[in-house]
């Protein structure tokens, strides 16, 4: 009999099953068994950061959709923030041309 491959979800909810505490890299609260948890890269993976241990970190989901699309309020600091402002200053991102609206202009008052 061969021995199954434990996928990295199986392998955290085991430790955290033993009693192990592991933070979330955003929140720094201790992940409960059946909490959603994803990994994230340090540096993004569209800036060049590698898909490799180092980059990684677990964090909630909930905290990890935060860092990448930021809050309700402002996207400003996001991860899609950064990957923005990077193109842009590549020059990857054509600025779009303006449309100009034909005015209407003004009907004469006729009193
Ligand atoms: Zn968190």
């Amino acid at each position: 009999m061969t021995r199954r491959r434990a996928t990295e979800g199986q392998v955290l909810k085991v430790l955290l099953g033993q009693g192990a505490v592991i933070p979330c890299f955003r929140c720094r609260t201790a992940f409960v068994v059946g909490e959603k948890i994803e990994r994230e890269h340090v540096l993004e993976l569209a800036l060049g950061g590698s898909d490799e241990p180092e980059n990684w970190r677990y964090s909630h989901l909930d905290c990890h959709k935060i860092i990448t699309n930021g809050s309700k309020a402002t996207s400003a600091g996001s991860s899609k923030h950064r990957i923005a402002k990077v193109r842009r200053l590549r020059g990857e991102n054509k600025p779009r041309i303006k449309r100009k609206i034909p005015s209407r202009g003004f009907e004469k008052r006729t009193k």
